[in-house]
């Protein structure tokens, strides 16, 4: 991170382009070779590095422009994992969540474990390297977390004759993703973030209960699913030194209308917050379903905190003077030398469901950069 006080950051994915969009829909109608999707690929990352680095971003992504999605994007890499539209995997005990929650899952397809799981290419490192050559800014590498990987690409009829239950899984996923954090490490990236909305859904648990439903894993309390999340984050660092590690919790991200998403605060959660062993906290605080800052009042967390500042699903552009009060709401309970301040999550964590356009992602963080001077100003 850089060395001042109230860093910026972003949580990984940015809007693509329209062109960007308009090229793989050809690549994928089988009219545009390749290589020239690639060169694509390659310029919408060039952009998304400039625009950042334009609005005043600190910490840069490479805007996960490559990806499918945030998670899709592990069946992209490695063939240990297939993508496979959730409608195919339907049950009827699933059916029934969809219909009462009214969920748009046509939409979502999961990395589904068709093979042992083995770490066969880079995850990310190589998308880190790459940024790398065209900014002298930290680069951050968003790379999925093990209990929402496992919580999605699980699935009793197609996994089960490679891992019998998901806990026969935990080795060898946190094993992949420990060696993608090493590879990271290698590539010079300044932060991992492992995203785990998975446990952000804990405070509700109706998606949960879908996910566990879809992919036929039987857990006989709900509640296991708490133990097992700090689990799978502290065997997936574990032994790993020299870079900083995060884990980003939120409570959905793929539709702009807020009445599916889960609701409340992160008391529902402390205990497995508080025992991960990782430097950083990525956490929701814009929007008012993710509570307000008294649980860790009362739980004090000593690490560094990534302080959502920025709605992005509400297309309204904050001010700087209200996000500089959210910041310095949050400095008497985090400390002000911990905080960096980011959006709530990635303004685009899926390709077909962008949370809002490009201009009004870039001009939330030129207001997250604004409010990031006034605070150094008046705090120096
Ligand atoms: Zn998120």
């Amino acid at each position: 991170m850089p060395n001042t006080l109230f860093p910026t950051s972003v949580v990984g994915s940015l809007p693509r382009p329209e062109w960007l969009l308009e090229a793989i829909a050809k690549f994928e109608a089988g009219e545009l070779p390749e290589s020239q999707l690639k060169e694509y690929y390659d310029e919408a990352v060039v952009l998304a590095i400039k625009q950042q680095e334009t609005t005043g971003v600190d910490e840069v992504s490479d805007g996960e422009q490559r990806r499918f999605s945030f998670l899709a994007f592990v069946a992209e890499r490695i063939p240990s994992f297939k993508l496979i539209p959730t409608t195919e995997l339907m049950t009827k005990e699933a059916e029934q969540y969809v219909k009462s929650m009214n969920l748009h899952v046509g939409v979502i397809s999961n990395p589904i474990i068709v093979g042992k799981i083995k770490r066969t290419a880079p995850l990310v490192a190589g998308e880190v390297a790459f940024a790398k050559r065209y900014t002298d800014k930290p680069v951050m590498a968003p790379l999925i977390g093990p209990l929402t990987l496992l919580i999605n690409s699980w699935n009793r009829d197609r996994s089960g004759s490679f891992y019998k239950t998901p806990e026969d899984a935990f080795g060898d996923l946190t094993a992949m993703l420990r060696e993608e954090i090493l590879a990271l490490k290698e590539a010079g990236a300044s932060f991992v973030q492992l995203d785990e909305p998975a446990v952000g859904n804990f405070v509700d648990f109706r998606y949960t209960r879908w996910l566990l439903a879809l992919n036929g894993w039987k857990l006989g309390d709900l509640g296991e699913l708490h133990k097992i999340a700090a689990e799978l984050i502290n065997r997936t660092v574990k032994g790993v030194s020299g870079i900083e590690v995060g884990v980003h919790i939120c409570r959905g991200n793929w539709r702009s209308d807020e009445q599916h998403y889960s609701d409340g605060g992160y008391e529902k959660m402390i205990d497995e917050i508080l025992e991960m062993k990782v430097r950083r906290l990525v956490l929701e605080y814009a929007t008012k379903r993710a509570g307000t800052y008294k649980v860790f009042r009362e739980h004090p967390w000593h690490g560094e905190i990534g302080l959502g500042v920025i709605d992005v699903k509400d297309p309204r552009v904050e001010t700087p003077q209200e996000i500089v009060k959210r910041v310095e709401e949050a400095s008497r309970v985090f400390g002000e030398e911990n905080i960096v301040l980011n959006p709530d999550c990635g303004f685009a964590s899926g390709r077909p469901w962008p949370v809002v356009n490009r201009q009004i992602a870039y001009a939330k963080l030129s207001a997250q950069t604004a409010a990031a001077k006034m605070l150094r100003k008046k705090h120096a």
